[in-house]
């Protein structure tokens, strides 16, 4: 498994985010990849929090020009 260092019974990762070598607990499952996200869940959240302001900012400044044309 790519990134995952098993050492004994204790299972770390490096986390992409934030650079910190995390337990295995830490991070959320990724069952399309049979492991655990390449993030941590502290991480995790806090892009899900960004993905959210952008998208909410995203819709905020369509409405302005929002004006039912059917092209
Ligand atoms: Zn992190």
């Amino acid at each position: 498994m790519r990134g995952v260092n098993v050492h004994g019974t204790e299972a770390t990762k490096l986390c992409r985010g934030c650079g910190r070598v995390l337990p295995l607990d830490a991070f959320y499952p990724n069952h399309v990849a049979g492991g655990v996200y390449a993030r941590c869940k502290e991480c995790s959240r806090a892009a899900a929090a960004r993905y959210r302001a952008e998208w909410k900012a995203r819709v905020q400044g369509r409405r302005g020009d929002h004006n039912h044309r059917h092209s």
